[in-house]
């Protein structure tokens, strides 16, 4: 079993990594912030909870957060691993993962706040199948238009000024200290997240001794089903867009 949490400042590329890494090693890529969105997207009751911390930058309460967690985790859908991705954030959340949860490390992608600012202002997404890009590392093909879908490319709604600089803050204040808790426990492992995404994935895989074959071969992936398929994508947000739209590398559209 291969288990990661990937952390770094908004904008550190976390998401784009965690998705190459997922992608190569049949891992399975958790995304707090995707299933949220997702909420949001679909009008859940959870989605209009969350709906306002998100767009301000905030945190969502812990309580809410935690339970999204052990219920994404409790579905046990990989056969390989995990990387887990905007998780844990503050004390309290680190407290709760070690307690419940084992991990193989944590890769740390290591940004400037001023490359971090620069990165999310160029951060778009497609407005109709959620496919992300970044105008300076991962441009569209045509300017504003969506390289799967041909849809309009728009910014991320807490990719605003006052958002990118709240959500900053929280990184330093919050989410920075429970680094230094993870490295007494030796899980840590830096990157450099400047180079092009390309360098960092290496730099990573290097630094987590994966190299081609370090993962045995497994049987092709067959669509999870949990409870039935009309429920299917209600109970499964993180994964209606694991295994179609939202996979910049995938580049299909599927069943979400
Ligand atoms: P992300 O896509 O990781 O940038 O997350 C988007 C937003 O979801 C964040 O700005 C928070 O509002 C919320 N969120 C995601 N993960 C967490 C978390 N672990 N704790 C609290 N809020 C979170």
């Amino acid at each position: 079993m291969r288990k990661y949490i990937i952390m770094g400042p908004q904008g550190s590329g976390k998401g784009t990594q965690a998705k190459m890494l997922a992608k190569d090693f049949d891992l399975v890529h958790i995304s707090v912030g995707d299933i949220f969105r997702w909420h949001v997207q679909n009008r859940t009751k959870l989605g209009t909870k969350v709906q306002r911390y998100m767009k301000e930058g905030r945190l969502v309460p812990d309580e809410m957060v935690s339970d999204v967690v052990k219920w994404r985790l409790d579905i046990h859908d990989w056969r390989v691993g995990f990387v887990l991705d905007g998780f844990p954030r503050n004390a309290a959340q680190a407290e709760f993962f070690l307690e419940n949860f084992d991990i193989d490390a944590v890769i740390a992608i290591e940004l400037p706040e001023e490359a971090a600012v620069a990165r999310m202002q160029s951060r778009r997404l497609c407005s109709s199948c959620g496919l992300d890009y970044n105008l300076i590392q991962l441009r569209p093909k045509v300017p504003d238009v969506c390289d799967n879908c041909g849809g309009r490319l728009v910014t991320r709604a807490d990719d605003t000024p006052e958002a990118i600089r709240a959500r900053l803050r929280d990184y330093r204040e919050k989410t920075q200290p429970i680094l230094d808790l993870l490295r007494e426990k030796e899980l840590i492992v830096a990157v450099d997240g400047t180079p092009g995404p390309d360098v960092v994935q290496a730099e990573m895989r290097r630094r987590l001794a994966l190299g081609p074959g370090s993962i045995e071969a497994l049987p092709a992936k067959q669509p999870v089903e949990v409870a039935g398929a009309g429920v299917r994508s209600l109970i499964l947000p993180g994964l209606a867009w694991q295994y179609s739209r939202h996979d910049p590398y995938r580049r299909t559209t599927g069943t979400a």
